[in-house]
């Protein structure tokens, strides 16, 4: 019976994304109609003979070329600067052919289009480089040749170019996306030692080992998560409430905490599990406020992975709707191969789940004291990111973004204090009754 309502759930998420794509969609009209104004205007000459013919065959293939070019225009573009990567997406109608190349003294990355004409959505890109941009200095647009942009980015430093396409999802068309990584890849290790350094040298008395605790605010980037009536949106819900949780954690003596993603971008679920395993993370919290199968559900809920089969059809609906985010968010598929291979083995995790279920519990009972519960135990389900073999891993939904009175709460600093408070508490309770397992050559402190 509970997929009857599914559909209602599905148009909120799809809801989502209209905001995103609107205006672009209306630009694409506007190109539309100026393409068939073309078309019309070609018609109306009217020469007699076999050249009336011939030029009503050249004017319907020069019709056809402007179709096309108005198909393939930038309807949208957008830059997700972060210290990662700096990702930038193009949306059309129909995917754009392209090409990159890299270009020394100074350092620069050019991004030639077959798109047409200039768009305004493409030209407004020049605009859009913000000046904390890691890895992006300047951007260039202008027509290159005929039928050709060039967008040439003045590069702060060297990097390295990842470009792909994404085919449309929900209210998203066509996506190009070009990330630029740095040549040295950033590693999770540096900050995590940086904290650990900061707390050595303010540390009263010893502590044997300190627990690492990886907070993962959910969707990020290109993936809103879900969007709340009044127009919040959880991926900046997760993150501001990660970014509490992980103030709490570092005032502990006995914790550390990193954050996965520490600003607006994509991370894809396969990265935010492989940034835990780099780190050798004790704990895997990830942290959302999803909309929910009706609009009045509303309280807390605590996942754990499940090998087998989900606890229940509205958990297993949850994971497959979580699981999606990298579509919407968008990953480079070829390079995520590579990470599956690595990362998602084939091993049994029975004591992790174990371990994870008894984590999952320490939470809900401290949740309980801030917010009612939508379930009063541990639900599983096959989320992707909670797939680290040897890290007990949780996924908290906070609250639904979908309940009116909790998008509200979300948004209250007083309430996100508290939710936070009662996760640290969760995560103390847990800590205590398992302290993590004693320092080893290979442990980081
Ligand atoms: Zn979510």
């Amino acid at each position: 019976m509970a997929q009857l309502r599914f559909p209602r759930i599905l148009q909120s998420g799809i809801g989502l994304h209209r905001r995103v794509a609107g205006a672009g969609c209306a630009r694409s009209g506007a190109a539309g109609s100026r393409a068939r104004a073309a078309i019309r205007g070609r018609g109306t000459t009217r020469p007699a003979g076999s050249a009336h013919a011939l030029r009503r065959i050249l004017a319907f293939v020069v019709a056809l070329f402007l179709v096309g070019g108005a198909e393939a225009q930038v309807l949208a573009s957008r830059i997700w600067p972060a210290p990662d990567y700096t990702r930038i997406t193009l949306e059309s109608k129909s995917e754009i052919k392209h090409s990159v190349f890299s270009l020394k003294d100074p350092e620069r990355l050019v991004l030639d289009l077959e798109s047409g004409e200039l768009s305004a959505a493409l030209a407004e890109l020049q605009g859009k480089v913000t000046a904390g941009d890691p890895y992006i200095q300047g951007l260039r647009v202008a027509h290159n040749r005929p039928g050709v942009i060039r967008v040439v980015m003045d590069l702060k430093t060297e990097v390295v170019p990842q470009v792909f396409t994404l085919k449309p999802i929900g209210e998203y068309g066509h996506r190009l996306v070009l990330d630029l990584y740095p040549a040295l890849a950033v590693d999770p290790l540096v900050a995590l030692i940086e904290e650990s350094q900061k707390k050595a040298r303010t540390a009263q008395g010893t502590v044997a080992r300190l627990a690492t605790i990886v907070i993962d605010p959910g969707h990020g980037g290109e993936d809103p998560g879900a969007i709340g009536r009044h127009g919040s949106r959880e991926k900046d819900v997760t993150l501001t409430v990660a970014r509490r949780l992980k103030a709490l954690i570092d005032a502990e003596p006995n914790m550390r905490a990193l954050l996965t993603r520490d600003g607006d971008f994509y991370l894809p679920l396969h990265a935010r599990v492989e940034k835990a395993r780099r780190v050798r993370a004790d704990l895997f919290v990830s942290i959302h406020a999803d909309a929910f199968v009706r609009p009045h559900a509303r309280g807390s809920s605590v996942f754990a992975l499940s090998e087998r089969r989900a606890t229940s059809e509205a958990a297993q609906w949850l994971a497959k709707r979580e699981n999606e985010a990298d579509l919407i968010g968008g990953v480079n598929l070829d390079v995520k191969d590579r990470y599956l291979a690595q990362t998602l083995l084939d091993l049994s995790q029975t004591a992790t789940i174990d371990h994870s279920l008894r984590l999952g519990s320490s939470v809900l009972r401290r949740l309980e004291t801030v917010n009612t519960l939508h379930k009063p135990r541990v639900e599983q389900a096959s989320f992707a990111v909670l797939k680290a073999p040897d890290v007990p891993s949780i996924l908290v939904e906070t609250a639904f973004i979908s309940n009116p009175q909790e998008e509200k709460r979300l948004n209250d600093e007083v309430y996100q204090d508290k939710l936070a408070r009662a996760l640290l508490e969760g995560i103390r309770d847990y800590i205590a009754k398992h302290p993590p397992r004693p320092a080893s050559p290979l442990a980081l402190n």
